[in-house]
């Protein structure tokens, strides 16, 4: 077949993202997080033929309450990184940002030095208006990282609700950020995500904090041996670092590493297994909803039928079996 000129461009791109171009990640990843959908066989294409180059990187996800020090965390803990020999990308999931509102995660100018650095990529979170489909393109900007060549990649997000759990089922180690003083509530810390962490840092163990970081730091230390590990084969543990004295910043690092060793290549590629099968039915899901919402019958039907469950003449369950049974061409 002729090749279109389409395609050319497509391979161009491709071979460009491999060869670790940041430009052309960047616009790489702009064309899978694109919504239009005359976009999505050209993202697709482009996924498939950079595959076989993902999966390379050690995925770490990162979250913290606002305020705990993210931005000035990644930044020192990616120039740490980036010393060590590797190559860094930064993703932002962040729910709460939409079209043109700007994202304050990811968000360049909070990490300069880092963003300055050739070896670092550095991306802001799409805006999305689902956690799903913020969720589901930043899984994808991931996969084109790896295959940029970036080895670490983070993914961060901040603690508002679920978007922890999303960021923890794309990533191999999750890591929360903490603050010295107060329990849970007063960090902000929503209920069931310690129990989703790997690594627990007590940030800000600097000046006037550094005692109440060692009293915050015990008390985690206490409540994780309540708790099941987040990871089989590794026992959660609490550190303290200073994002601003890189006080605990290469120990952290190493933490990230003794947990890759200690849990091992094939825990963690049946993690991604899991991951990737959990995401498949996800986009399943999804798109099942997108084409019922294209849908131009159904699309009509579905007010009155919302209306007849909102009332209680009709059962969520009927109305449902009613819809698709309309979609799949059954009376
Ligand atoms: P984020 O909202 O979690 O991204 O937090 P930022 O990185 O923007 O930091 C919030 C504030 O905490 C800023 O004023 C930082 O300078 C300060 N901060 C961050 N890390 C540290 C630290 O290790 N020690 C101290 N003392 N302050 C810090």
């Amino acid at each position: 077949m002729k090749e279109q000129p389409g395609n050319l461009k497509r391979n161009a791109l491709a071979e460009a993202v491999a060869g670790g171009d940041r430009r052309a990640l960047a616009q790489a990843i702009t064309l899978v997080e694109s919504t239009r959908p005359e976009d999505r066989p050209a993202a697709d294409a482009l996924l498939e033929k950079l595959l076989p180059r993902t999966g390379k990187s050690i995925r770490i996800g990162i979250s913290g309450a606002p305020g705990v020090g993210k931005s000035t965390f990644i930044q020192a803990f990616g120039l740490h990184v980036l010393e060590q020999g590797h190559r860094l990308a930064v993703l932002a999931v962040d729910p709460s940002s939409r079209i043109g509102g700007g994202s304050i995660l990811g968000d360049k100018t909070r990490m300069a030095d880092l963003a300055a650095d050739q070896r670092a990529f550095i991306r802001p979170s799409p805006a999305g208006i689902t956690l799903g489909g913020v969720a589901r393109r930043s899984r994808e900007a991931l996969l084109l990282c790896e295959a940029a060549g970036h080895d670490v990649v983070l993914v961060e997000t901040v603690g508002v609700g679920q978007s922890e759990t999303a960021v923890a089922d794309m990533t191999d180690m999750f890591v929360l950020l903490l603050q010295p003083g107060g329990g849970d509530e007063l960090q902000g810390i929503k209920r069931g995500i310690v129990e989703l962490a790997d690594l627990l840092l007590v940030n800000k163990a600097d000046g006037e904090m550094l005692e109440a970081a060692g009293r915050t730091a015990a008390e985690y230390q206490h409540a994780l041996r309540l708790l099941r590990p987040a990871t089989s084969g590794w026992q959660p543990e609490v550190m303290r670092c200073s994002a601003l004295t890189e006080a605990g910043i290469p120990e952290a690092w190493q933490k990230v590493e003794a947990f890759r060793k200690a849990v091992g290549k094939k825990a963690i590629a049946e993690r991604r297994a899991r991951q990737a099968r959990a995401w498949l039915k996800a986009e399943l899901a999804d798109s099942l909803m997108e084409a019922l919402a294209h849908h131009p019958d159904l699309a009509k039907q579905l007010p009155a039928l919302e209306a007849k469950v909102a009332a209680g003449s009709a059962t969520p369950g009927a109305a449902a079996r009613a819809i698709l049974g309309g979609f799949l061409g059954r009376k």
